[in-house]
């Protein structure tokens, strides 16, 4: 389950103000017939797993859309339509292209591809080589809150960082899976030009290496900015790769430290100090862009408080899935995504129902936002959170359904919470 990055750009405070107006007498019920009516089709073989950009994903928007339409939601995205247009670049790896050359004391050698590293494509550029000395940097995490700093005394300007997959143990999950998420801007910043990541025993306990090499041929995404450049877009970052713990003993061919000491330490609260390796290396690829777009569909219930109206609660569900399956092994080559997210969409849509029928309707006016490219990087989120369509100070919480599992009565909710703005 993945929280969308728009609740960072939200603060939450108080849904008293709609809560409040929702009736405790049973004049209002969900009604389960239509959440599985929703959820048989968005996860019909016919949708073909409702991949972001795909034409199934298309008719999927549409779907929500005219099912928010006949509940009589009026349209919030652009010009005056249900649909939010996200404009995004989808690029593909030569494969034969990806190149990562090592070279120690004027001797170079080239790594095997897939077998020792693996690399995906640049958003940017057509063509990308770099050729730069290599730093350690741990895990390349750096955190005020939890006392880590893995680039304090090493400089990265102009080199290639080698850092080590996940995080240290010691850190609260949640946390963790954030500051996971900053690890290329931080390089960025520092003004490192490529990032080596290094495949850890201990992730492969979790992730096999092997499972990564299904999704070589899987194109990344991200949405573009009015200059057409993609967000969150680093130019300066030329190279990547991430390397099998096997082939990443080479790499310290030079360095103060072994790799297998080096792993033997993970266990460690802080994660091991970083260092320079006395080695460089070139890393090269080609890639193929493609830019689409993909809808986020957008309705909005109007509130019946003259000054709290133009606040909104946004409830959001993501609409895309994964669509078809590369893994040879399974006949069904369809994800169809039922729980993941037709779920969440199709109690969306019911939630819909049971506020547009409200006899007095919540104070505050609620947004529907069905985002897409969720499972690409949170794209329709991120996008939406960057080009809301309501003023973004207005947009009051966020409540996200993503695999929703009720198993019990959820009929209100009231929150004082106020988190960072992270975006
Ligand atoms: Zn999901």
């Amino acid at each position: 389950m993945k929280l969308k990055r728009l609740l960072g750009a939200l603060t939450l405070t108080t849904l008293a103000g709609c809560a409040a107006n929702i009736p405790t007498s049973s004049t209002v019920a969900a009604n389960a017939a239509a959440i599985e009516a929703h959820m048989q089709f968005l996860a019909a073989d016919a949708l073909a797993g409702r991949d972001t950009g795909s034409n199934e994903h298309e008719i999927a928007s549409l779907y929500i859309a005219t099912q928010l339409q006949a509940l009589g939601l009026k349209p919030a995205g652009d010009n005056g339509s249900y649909l939010q247009r996200v404009p995004l670049r989808k690029a593909r790896l030569a494969q034969d292209s990806a190149k990562f050359t090592l070279h120690v004391d004027g001797v170079s050698t080239e790594m095997a591809y897939p077998k020792a590293f693996f690399t995906g494509p640049s958003l940017q550029f057509a063509q990308t080589e770099v050729t730069a000395p290599l730093v350690f940097a741990g895990y390349g995490l750096v955190s005020k809150e939890f006392g880590l700093d893995d680039y304090a005394g090493l400089d990265v300007k102009g080199k290639i960082v080698v850092l080590l997959t996940g995080r240290p143990d010691s850190l609260p999950s949640e946390e963790a899976a954030h500051l996971n998420s900053l690890k290329t801007r931080l390089a960025a910043e520092r003004g490192a030009v490529g990032i080596i990541t290094l495949h850890t025993p201990k992730q492969e306990k979790v992730r096999p290496y092997a499972s990564s090499l299904l999704y070589l041929n899987s194109p990344s995404m991200e949405w573009l900015q009015p200059d057409g450049t993609p967000a969150d877009s680093y130019p300066d970052l030329k190279g990547g790769a991430y390397v099998h713990p096997d082939a990443a003993a080479a790499l310290f061919a030079k360095a103060p430290v072994s790799l297998e000491a080096l792993f033997a330490s993970l266990d460690d609260a802080k994660g091991p100090a970083g260092f320079d390796l006395g080695v460089s290396a070139t890393l090269s690829r080609s890639s193929s862009h493609e830019d689409i777009s993909s809808p986020n569909v957008i309705a909005v219930l109007e509130g019946s408080d003259p000054l709290l109206k133009d606040e909104y609660v946004v409830v959001t569900a993501h609409s895309d899935h994964i669509g078809y399956s590369n893994d040879l092994r399974n006949e069904d080559k369809i994800n169809n995504g039922a729980m993941d997210n037709a779920a969440g969409v199709a109690i969306l849509l019911e939630t819909a129902r049971l506020f547009a029928e409200l006899p007095q309707k919540p104070k505050r006016s609620i947004l529907f936002v069905v985002v897409t490219g969720e499972e690409k990087g949170l794209l329709g989120a991120d996008y939406f959170a960057n080009n809301p369509t309501r003023p973004i100070e207005k947009l009051v919480a966020n409540v996200n359904l993503d695999m929703p599992v009720l198993l019990y009565p959820f009929a209100d909710m009231i929150a004082r919470v106020r988190l960072r703005v992270v975006i």
